[in-house]
């Protein structure tokens, strides 16, 4: 191939990868506007969890996610230099482990998890929503439901958020799996599209 071709090879190559990385980064950014209205229905709520974790220390297969809730997450890690470290931890986790995003020894008054910003849809919705089923059940454990269930009026509809996300992508959000292989997963989708893709450094001085 002369240098002339090569050149432009490369140019496509580098374009090829920073559309992915657009379209990814747009694909994050609406999944947290959803996840900061969750936190202001939150925190308006009044309710707190003062450091338990107990509905984090259930096995993975308890907790469903879709990748999509995990995208922003994914590439928090590549742009902090920390996917290698948590894809490794991720690679090992089964749905019958706890979650690999759970720390025992946090002392932390939100909890126990490793990127509490970061945590996907499905621990948002837990504690500060409803879901609609023979009857209007809270969503909540045991601590919290009862003064949760004085507040109704304030709780959001579950399904509404699920909504949302298939909206965003419905391919990333289509299927549940237990948040340990929907955390793998997504970090492996990130991965193959924009690791994977880095192009070598474009020779434009030689
Ligand atoms: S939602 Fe309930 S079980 Fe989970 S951390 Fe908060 S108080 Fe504990
Ligand atoms: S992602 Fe965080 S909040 Fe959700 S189950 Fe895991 S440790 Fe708990």
């Amino acid at each position: 191939m002369d240098k002339c071709c090569c050149h432009f090879f490369l140019l496509f190559e580098y374009l090829w990868v920073f559309q992915m990385l657009k379209q990814l980064r747009v694909i994050s950014r609406k999944v947290l506007v959803l996840y900061e209205e969750l936190k202001s229905i939150h925190d308006a709520l009044g309710v707190r969890c003062n450091g338990c974790r107990l509905c984090c220390q259930t096995a993975a297969y308890n907790i469903e996610a879709t990748m999509l809730e995990f995208i922003p997450l994914a590439l928090h890690l590549i742009e902090n230099g920390e996917f290698d470290k948590w894809f490794e931890k991720a690679q090992r986790a089964v749905p019958t482990d706890r979650c690999v995003l759970l720390v025992d020894e946090s002392t932390k008054i939100e909890g126990g998890c490793s990127f509490y910003d970061y945590r996907p849809l499905v621990c948002r919705l837990f504690s500060a929503s409803y879901v609609r089923r023979r009857n209007i059940e809270v969503l909540s454990c045991q601590f919290l439901k009862r003064e949760l269930s004085k507040k109704m009026d304030r709780l959001v509809d579950a399904q509404k958020y699920f909504d949302c996300l298939y909206d965003i992508d419905p391919y990333l959000a289509v299927q549940k799996r237990d948040i340990n292989t929907a955390f793998k997963q997504a970090l492996e989708y990130v991965g193959m599209k924009f690791l994977l893709n880095t192009p070598p450094s474009l020779p434009f001085a030689s």
